[in-house]
């Protein structure tokens, strides 16, 4: 039998929750996903009494599988996925929820049970539902209203915003730097880092990565007050906006620094899903930190950021990197970080000659199933591993990253950590 299932999320890391239901039922033996909508944003449907805050923006999708489960079995089965993600079964009818996976419609099937209705009682009234399961079978008819012109009567419904962000496949990681160090812009003006941060949101970012030093050779090392600070401001700055933005990125901290994340954690816990650490030094404190607050943490390889005289050599290239990878997942995991939160970058542009980068690059998926953690690259505007000379402009560099992510795309790469979208 064939199901179109409904998914919505609007509290929580809510992308990574609707990601992480595909993939749990993806996973799963006797079911198999043959379509997948866009992502959507609705506004929270609340009755006139229920408390503010769970005026909440969702994002909403739906799928189609095929399975042998029977309706209930399926119900019981999402229920489970529901709960493996967190969902809590006893709260309140219509508050908040970190998933909420529901039976939309299944072939001809009428059922109507105490505990399923299908077609879903409300799918007719409801364009978070309706809308996604029409991209999916766009010939879909409601069993008892044949005649209904549904073209017509979605207008009559409340109206939903399509996204550019993606409920599977590679994540796109906007980079927004907050230091006016920083090697490719570093001219902009505050306002322009604020607007350059709704533009990626709007291009599709699924995440954003903010950052508060530059990384350049020669930049200034950046105390680590300043630091704090300005990632400080800059996070509240967007904090009551994102709430009412349509889609709610996932928020990245670019950082080195032990205190800045312990800083920056302690007050902005809610709306951090991710450290992004290029050098990995006192990883046992950190490891400490990202398993407290249950972040997702990305490992980056060097060779170092402030002494970068050193190179790595290609005969041993590969095992190099591995063995950095591995000492510190023992610290992370020990530390009680969750290994599936764990991504690794390859360190393009810190320690790495042209040849050496595009060795590994060649050989990610080899590394990725010895250290077994999910995959970053950063490869934007970064001559060495697009094969460009050192001073290309920023609109060849541009290019060049464009292409290079359609390929990593391909090759399923977790995220791709790109200036654009
Ligand atoms: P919501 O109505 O917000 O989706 P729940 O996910 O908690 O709330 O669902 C409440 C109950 O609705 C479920 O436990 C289930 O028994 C019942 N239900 C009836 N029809 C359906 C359907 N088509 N899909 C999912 N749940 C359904
Ligand atoms: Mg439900």
């Amino acid at each position: 039998m064939q199901y179109i299932i409904g998914i919505g999320a609007n509290i929580g890391d809510t992308l990574i929750n609707i990601r992480t239901a595909i993939e749990t039922i993806e996973q799963s033996q006797n079911i198999k996903i043959l379509k997948k909508s866009s992502l959507y944003s609705s506004d929270a449907l609340l009755k006139d009494d229920a408390p503010e805050d769970w005026d909440i923006k969702y994002l909403n999708a739906a799928i189609k599988i095929e399975t042998d489960l029977e309706p209930l079995e399926l119900l019981d089965y999402l229920k489970q996925v529901e709960q493996i993600i967190g969902r809590n079964l006893n709260a309140p009818v219509w508050s908040p929820r970190v998933i909420d996976l529901d039976i939309l419609a299944a072939e001809d099937l009428v059922l109507k049970t105490d505990k399923l209705t299908i077609p879903h009682k409300e799918i007719l009234n409801r364009s978070f539902a309706l809308l996604p399961l029409l991209e999916i079978k766009n010939d879909w008819q409601h069993p008892e209203y044949l005649n209904l012109d549904l073209d017509k009567h979605i207008l009559t419904l409340s109206k939903l915003e399509k996204l550019k962000q993606r409920i599977s496949g590679t994540m796109r990681m906007g980079i927004c730097n907050l230091s006016s160090q920083s090697f490719s812009d570093g001219h902009l003006t505050d306002s322009q880092r604020l607007e350059n941060f709704y533009q990626l949101i709007d291009d599709g970012a699924e995440i954003i990565d903010l950052g508060a030093e530059s990384t350049k050779l020669k930049a200034t090392e950046v105390k680590t007050d300043d630091e704090f600070n300005k990632l400080d401001e800059f996070l509240r700055l967007i904090k009551n906006n994102i709430k009412n933005l349509k889609y709610r990125p996932l928020i990245s901290i670019d950082t080195r620094k032990t205190e800045v994340i312990r800083k920056i954690l302690e007050k902005h816990n809610d709306i951090i899903s991710m450290i992004n650490d290029v050098e990995c030094n006192d990883i046992d404190e950190k490891a400490k930190l990202i398993a407290k607050y249950n972040k997702n943490y990305v490992m980056t390889h060097n060779l170092g950021i402030i002494n970068r005289d050193k190179y790595l050599d290609k005969d041993n290239a590969i095992k190099e990197v591995v063995d950095f990878f591995l000492v510190r997942k023992q610290s992370l995991i020990r530390a009680g970080v969750r290994e599936e939160n764990i991504y690794f970058d390859l360190g393009f542009g810190f320690s790495k000659k042209a040849e050496v980068a595009q060795l590994l690059l060649k050989n990610i998926n080899d590394i990725q199933k010895i250290i077994k953690f999910k995959s970053l690259i950063g490869h934007s505007r970064k001559p060495s591993i697009l094969n460009l000379p050192k001073d290309s402009s920023i609109e060849d560099l541009d290019q060049a990253t464009k292409k290079l992510t359609a390929i990593l795309e391909q090759q399923s790469i977790n995220i791709v950590r790109v200036h654009k979208i």
